[in-house]
């Protein structure tokens, strides 16, 4: 599908945690038109229907599923997510947030009630999971072998934390500093660094809006099936406690109030 100029400039003005899917949306409506170039009425009209009384209710699924796009042969990704993205996504719709909404909040649902994940397959977090409900990070912990260290400092030169130093015996690794990015394995030419573990990094209760706040991240680093059974255990808490549409940040930071 092409975009006019002008009709791009004004998808980029929609909140870009909606972009894509309004993107999507003008794409389908302009393919129905039995046309391939999208233009600035397009968006307009979209935009119109949206305003409309009810218009985006009739679009708000409750839940929101979003990953970065490591899965499309970003040479950056640590874990391929697709699978975690596919099983979250089961989740949600057994939870059926969309249903929890509409007995909770009074007048139009909108996009900021839905309950949002992020995954990204490494730590440069294009996906933005930091402010979402649950932030997804793949990660890759390096770890150091018995293989004799040739000292080129690739390692080193690599790291984009500064977290790998050279000692007397090899490389050394700042445990805080490192962000599991997995950069200096793939440039160890003598296995000296491996991948010692790899899994998820996960953050809870991040937001945008008027007062914004980063996800909190749950210590360690965490298999597949342990952000699963995490998920699950985050919806059940989201259902029990949260009451006329309060977002998940805000009903962690009010209980943690009364804790
Ligand atoms: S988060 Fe990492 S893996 Fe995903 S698209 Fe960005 S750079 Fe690539
Ligand atoms: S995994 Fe990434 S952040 Fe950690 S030491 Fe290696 S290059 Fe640095
Ligand atoms: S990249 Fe490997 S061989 Fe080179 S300095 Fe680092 S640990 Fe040693």
């Amino acid at each position: 599908m092409i975009w006019e100029k002008d009709a791009d400039a004004a998808i980029k003005k929609v909140p870009f945690f909606v972009r894509k899917k309004v993107r999507k949306k003008v794409e389908a409506f302009v393919s129905d038109k039995g046309r391939d170039k999208v233009t600035l009425g397009d968006v307009q009209a979209l935009k119109k229907k949206f305003l409309s009384k009810g218009g985006m209710e009739s679009e708000i699924k409750g839940h929101d599923v979003s990953a970065c796009f490591g899965g499309e042969g970003c040479p950056n990704s640590v874990v391929p997510s697709g699978r975690l993205v596919k099983d979250i996504q089961a989740l949600m719709e057994e939870a059926d947030i969309l249903s929890f909404l509409r007995s909770e909040v009074k007048g139009d649902l909108k996009f900021h009630h839905e309950f949002r994940v992020s995954v990204s397959d490494c730590p440069n977090a294009c996906s933005r999971p930091q402010i979402t409900d649950i932030g997804i990070i793949g990660a890759a912990v390096p770890g150091i072998t018995t293989e004799p260290c040739s000292a080129c400092e690739a390692c080193v030169e690599i790291c984009p934390e500064q977290a790998v130093v050279l000692g007397d015996m090899g490389p050394e690794i700042d445990t805080d500093a490192c962000l599991s990015c997995g950069k200096c394995m793939r440039v160890c030419p003598t296995d000296t660094l491996e991948t010692a573990k790899t899994g998820y990094r996960v953050l809870l209760g991040g937001r945008l809006g008027r007062h914004p706040r980063l996800g909190m991240e749950v210590p360690g680093i965490l298999s597949h099936d342990e952000v699963v059974d995490l998920v699950r255990r985050c919806l059940k808490f989201y259902k029990k406690h949260s009451r006329g549409g309060k977002r998940f940040s805000h009903v962690l930071e009010s209980l943690s109030q009364v804790i």
